[in-house]
């Protein structure tokens, strides 16, 4: 029997990063000025303080300019506001990003909405989802991790127009965006959630799913149809003794059983994930042209 394409989304991230930096290095020498971006993050949570650590490093290796604000977890919803409304107005700031998710009493979705909607590049003001939703309206910004889905199924030759697309799960940040997003490549798309009563009956209908349900190995390989392309956005961490750390990724769906039926895969980790940080450089690499080429 044969087994699925592994879609390398690590060596497709690093491409992508090669293509960003020659067009930062082009809009330098044309304009002399280079994109920015902001990462706001407030308190002390670990997996934030690596996260915004990866995402500075990755601007630097592609030669964006990036500006860091960190407040304590004490900081009031008014502080943020505040940081939110100086790089609104900073010319350098092409971007702002504020980690999620914010220290509890704080309303994300305020501080998400300040933002300026042209320095929008996670993508999660309302008016940009709302483009997202609509025929004949383009987003300024598309969420960085359902766009990395799309980029892996586009560079990896993979024919979208007519296909049944299955996303599981909907949330505003992956599922959601990705089911609009696979629409606008005229997919059929269907959208499973935890309400859906026959999960595994619907999926089997499925040329494309993405799995984003947070749900380690959920989808089984009795869920996919022979010759299904999976993207899997899952990152769970399950126990494993074995492992220096105690535990190990895997994600939403059952790797190892359902490569044996799909006809390309996307592992975890090195599938999605790197394509996540990527797309956020090219939103920032988008904004700034945007901005400097006036
Ligand atoms: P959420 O928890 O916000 O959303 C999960 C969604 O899955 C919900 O819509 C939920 O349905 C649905 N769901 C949960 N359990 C089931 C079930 N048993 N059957 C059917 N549907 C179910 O998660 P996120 O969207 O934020 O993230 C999804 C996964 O992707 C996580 O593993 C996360 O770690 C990972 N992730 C990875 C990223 C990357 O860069 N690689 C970035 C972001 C997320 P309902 O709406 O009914 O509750």
């Amino acid at each position: 029997s044969s087994t699925a394409t592994v879609i390398d989304g690590k060596a497709i991230a690093g491409t992508i990063r090669a293509e960003i930096k020659s067009k930062v290095d082009d809009l330098k020498r044309r304009t002399g000025r280079v994109p920015g971006l902001a990462v706001v993050i407030v308190g002390e949570r670990k997996d934030s303080q690596t996260y915004v650590r990866m995402k500075r490093k990755a601007c630097e290796e592609v030669g964006i300019a990036s500006f860091h604000c960190e407040l304590p977890g004490t900081a009031t919803e008014e502080e943020i506001l505040k940081t939110v409304r100086r790089f609104n107005a900073d010319a350098n700031v092409h971007g702002i990003l504020v980690q999620l998710p914010l220290p509890k009493g704080v309303n994300e979705e305020r501080v998400l909405a300040e933002i300026s909607i042209e320095k929008d590049v996670d993508g999660f003001h309302p008016e940009n989802i709302g483009k997202l939703a609509m025929k004949g309206h383009e987003p300024l910004f598309v969420p960085c991790t359902p766009k990395g889905c799309i980029e892996l199924l586009k560079r990896s030759g993979v024919e979208l127009s007519g296909k049944n697309a299955v996303v599981v799960g909907r949330s505003n940040i992956v599922g959601m965006p990705a089911a609009m997003l696979l629409m606008k490549e005229n997919c059929t798309v269907t959208v499973v959630h935890s309400k859906t009563k026959d999960p595994k009956r619907v999926c089997r209908e499925a040329d494309v799913i993405v799995a984003a349900c947070g749900s380690a190995e959920m989808v089984k390989k009795d869920w996919v149809k022979k010759g299904a392309v999976i993207i899997d956005v899952g990152t769970n961490g399950v126990d494993d003794k074995t492992k220096k750390a105690g535990y190990r990724l895997v994600g939403d769906v059952d790797y190892a059983e359902v490569r044996k039926v799909a006809s390309a895969i996307t592992p975890v980790p090195g599938g999605v994930g790197p394509m996540t940080i990527c797309m956020l450089l090219s939103n920032t690499l988008d904004s700034g042209a945007r901005a400097l080429e006036k």
